[in-house]
């Protein structure tokens, strides 16, 4: 354990050999975070399970932790102690997501919501104020979180254009994220980050992936993903993730070692695996998004498409903000409420079910179930599903959606013929 714990400390500072050679994103994805495996012997990532590591004396083991316990990492000497402060499967993760999100260190819990709950803990603990600001729309979860008032700060909500005159004295943190949930629409990162100054932003980066958008570039202090989405990519671990710097990644350590909310070493491992082919799969599901969206706009079974690789964005932001619009659709039906239901009954191959950014399609209804605990203003609309597009055959997913599409039509005893993209 100790040779773990000296590898993986030894790796953090070696990540800057890294740095020096300006790797691009797709050998990062795959390199990044494994520095110390040639000197372990090994090829594959390992995976530490232990909950308790043997001490090697009683000094070295509390110096250990209590660098730990104040947000620091293990001292070398005195190993990890215990698996609720630190675990080097975790720690490789983390040390890759950092090189992904252009920051310095990152901080990985058990859920997205977790993460969020850290910032919120820390940002209010550490500059004694208690107000945050939260910019709508967010995701179903973070909106239900900020508005239960189960963590102590006082949060109030508003429309981007709005940051600088909601801000106040006491703002210990402004919440944002873009693309935004589950309408897609765009945020000016830079813009909220102008409008509040000092005070921390945090962006929610989990439908943009690294791959597509990096919010530090454009003044974003803490990056969260809800690494269950995208970064894991197989539906098959629950996770979560901020990048920052130095001292608010100490923050969040101490939060997380105090409350307990580190990821599971097996979920820090799948992971890691899974970032090798973010890349890929990000543009391999984005271009499918593409091509459906646009079919989906020419469906007679369809209102309104929103997507930001769309002409109705006019928002700038895709190529100056972000690479590409991503691979997540909302679509608005012309049946409403009534055809949703049809539709996400008589899918084969998209799932009925919540969550995203996996290889396999997925889709579901946001004001039935993820936004389900959002206010009424903030409530999407009963006539809205939202997809998102795997990496399966596009034609197979149109071909999925069109059947899907006209069995409400049928079932109306309607012209049941729909033009075929
Ligand atoms: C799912 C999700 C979250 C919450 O993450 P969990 O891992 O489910 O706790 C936060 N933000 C966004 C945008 C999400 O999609």
């Amino acid at each position: 354990m100790i040779a773990l714990v000296h590898g993986i400390i030894d790796s953090v500072a070696m990540t800057s050999r890294l740095t020096s050679r300006h790797l691009h994103l797709d050998s990062l994805a795959v390199h990044a975070g494994r520095e110390d495996l040639q000197d372990l012997g090994v090829h594959a990532l390992p995976i530490d399970l232990s909950t308790t590591n043997p001490l090697p004396g009683i000094d070295a083991g509390g110096l250990s932790y209590e660098a730990m316990a104040t947000g620091g990492i293990p001292d070398p000497e005195g190993g990890a102690v215990y698996a609720r402060l630190w675990n080097p499967t975790v720690a490789r993760f983390e040390s890759a997501l950092a090189r992904l999100e252009h920051t310095t260190e990152a901080v990985a819990f058990a859920s997205g919501m977790a993460a969020l709950t850290a910032a919120v803990l820390a940002t209010t603990h550490d500059s004694g104020r208690r107000h945050v600001l939260a910019v709508r729309p967010l995701y179903g979860g973070s909106d239900h979180l900020l508005a239960s008032g189960l963590l102590g700060a006082e949060v109030t909500f508003c429309s981007a254009h709005d940051v600088a005159r909601r801000l106040r004295p006491d703002t210990a943190m402004v919440v944002m994220e873009t693309p935004a949930n589950p309408t897609l629409d765009l945020v000016d990162i830079r813009a909220v980050c102008d409008a509040a100054g000092d005070v921390p932003v945090l962006v929610d980066n989990t439908f943009a992936t690294p791959v597509l958008q990096n919010p530090v570039d454009f003044g974003a202090a803490l990056v969260l993903h809800s690494a269950t989405k995208y970064l894991g990519g197989h539906g098959d671990v629950v996770g979560g993730v901020i990048a920052c710097d130095e001292s608010y990644a100490a923050s969040l350590r101490r939060v997380r070692a105090v409350t307990g909310g580190i990821l599971h070493p097996l979920g820090g491992y799948l992971l890691h695996r899974g970032l090798a082919t973010l890349p890929l799969r990000v543009r391999a599901q984005q271009a499918n998004a593409q091509r459906i969206a646009a079919w989906l706009e020419t469906h007679p079974g369809v209102w309104r498409v929103y997507y930001p690789g769309l002409a109705y964005d006019e928002s700038g932001l895709v190529g100056r903000q972000m690479k590409g619009p991503g691979a997540m659709i909302a679509v608005e039906l012309r049946g409403g409420y009534e055809q949703a239901r049809s539709l996400t009954s008589t899918v084969e191959l998209f799932t009925h079910a919540v969550s995203l950014g996996g290889v396999d399609s997925l889709i579901q209804h946001p004001a039935a179930l993820t936004h389900r605990p959002v206010a009424s203003e903030a409530k999407p609309p009963a006539s809205l599903v939202r997809l998102s597009v795997g990496i399966e055959d596009h034609e197979d997913l149109m071909a999925d959606l069109d059947r899907g599409l006209g069995a409400h039509t049928a079932s109306r005893g309607a012209a049941a013929a729909v033009p075929r993209g």
